[in-house]
């Protein structure tokens, strides 16, 4: 209850206040940015006939994840770990992808569980996951639907397209309490090429190998439902390449600095998608002159994907140390308790090291929400 809460020690804002008063760094979501994207990705695949199942990873709020399904037009959500999932179930969500490999019996088992309560679906490359999600799901009497997923070229998990894929499915098939529903064919390498030239060649690539079992698959009997892929980089290409059914774009509903670099055809962003996400930062310190400091630095902003960029033209960010950001500021226009809004360079880790959302519209705080499933990594 937010009522209970105090601002300074629990949050760093109440609703109904002036975004001037939200205590920094704090995490900010432009809601008129993030109702836009939210509707242009509506738009997008009632457009191509997809569906979309965003992914949670990036955000890790139930309160976003409801949104998507209920404005955004996704069928469902997608996270990467069964905590993760077990976070989502709890707050109401009852459609979710692991769009990972759940290996060991313990993680097997909670995920089964979570299965009686909620349509799971979860990933596989390997046989002796059949086994492990298999006996966790009959223990349980729950069924698990499965994916298997395909390596189409960013060598982060999945079996071989093609014949590999065939073989485990067929295992996922004669598994008991296991339904086979799909592919997962996520190609994450192409997602952050600059160049959409590029860009294209290597989902035309990973769209080929895809097909390519999915029509094996056929041949065997095994309909896949489900083609799960897709990310902001890529969503546009795969959306014409058709082979890929069902979207797991996560960024799209923020976007970051990195993703400011990605381009499209004509030179802008993937989709259109504008920069709703932001760390509020104040300055702390103007002792040494053109180069202030901010408190914002690695513990509220991740710099995996580059520093942040400074939405104001003539300050940038140069270097992040654990509490502290040091600003380059050659006109001296800062001084101690300005605000500046940072982009992150990477959203999803970023939003991982905050405990809250500060929604806001204008001048206000709309919403405070709470980062749900924030450091479950199981
Ligand atoms: N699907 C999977 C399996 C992912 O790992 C990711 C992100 O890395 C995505 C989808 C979403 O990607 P993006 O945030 O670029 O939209
Ligand atoms: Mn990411």
């Amino acid at each position: 209850d937010l009522e209970t809460l105090e601002v300074g020690y629990d949050i760093p804002a109440r609703p109904g206040q002036r975004v001037v008063e939200v205590l920094t760094p704090a995490l900010i979501i432009d809601l008129d940015r993030f109702e836009r994207n939210l509707g242009r990705m509506r738009n997008f695949i009632a457009r191509h006939g997809l569906r979309l199942r965003a992914h949670a990873k990036t955000h890790k709020s139930a309160d976003i994840a409801l949104r998507q399904i209920v404005e955004g037009g996704a069928c469902g959500i997608c996270c990467q770990k069964v905590s993760e999932a077990e976070a989502f179930v709890r707050a109401g969500i009852t459609d979710i992808l692991v769009s990972n490999e759940v290996r060991g019996d313990a993680r097997a088992d909670r995920l089964a569980w979570l299965a009686a309560k909620a349509r799971i679906i979860v990933c596989v490359d390997d046989i002796r996951s059949v086994g492990e999600l298999s006996l966790a799901a009959q223990r349980h009497g729950s069924t698990l639907e499965v994916l298997v997923e395909i390596d189409c070229g960013a060598h982060r998990c999945g079996v071989a397209p093609g014949a590999a894929a065939v073989d485990l499915a067929c295992a996922v098939n004669e598994a008991p309490a296991l339904r086979f529903e799909g592919l997962q064919a996520y190609q994450g390498s192409l997602q952050h090429i600059e160049a959409p030239v590029e860009r294209r060649r290597n989902a035309e690539t990973a769209a080929q190998a895809t097909r390519t079992t999915v029509e094996m698959l056929a041949a065997a009997g095994m309909e896949c439902r489900t083609v799960g892929g897709a990310g902001t980089g890529s969503f546009a290409m795969d959306a014409e390449l058709g082979v890929i059914n069902e979207l797991q774009c996560g960024s799209y509903i923020f976007m970051d600095a990195h993703y400011d670099r990605v381009k499209e055809d004509g030179g802008g962003k993937p989709g259109g998608m504008e920069n709703a996400l932001f760390v509020m930062a104040g300055v702390m310190s103007t002792a040494i002159p053109g180069r202030p400091v901010c408190d914002a630095g690695l513990k509220a902003l991740a710099v995996d994907s580059g520093l942040p960029r400074v939405d104001r033209a003539e300050i940038r960010y140069v270097r992040a140390t654990d509490e502290h950001g040091v600003l380059d500021d050659p006109e001296r226009v800062l001084d101690v308790g300005d605000r500046l809004l940072l982009v992150p360079g990477h959203c999803d880790p970023t939003c991982n090291l905050h405990d809250w959302y500060v929604a806001v519209r204008g001048e206000r705080v709309e919403a405070i929400w709470p980062v749900t499933a924030r450091g479950k990594l199981f």
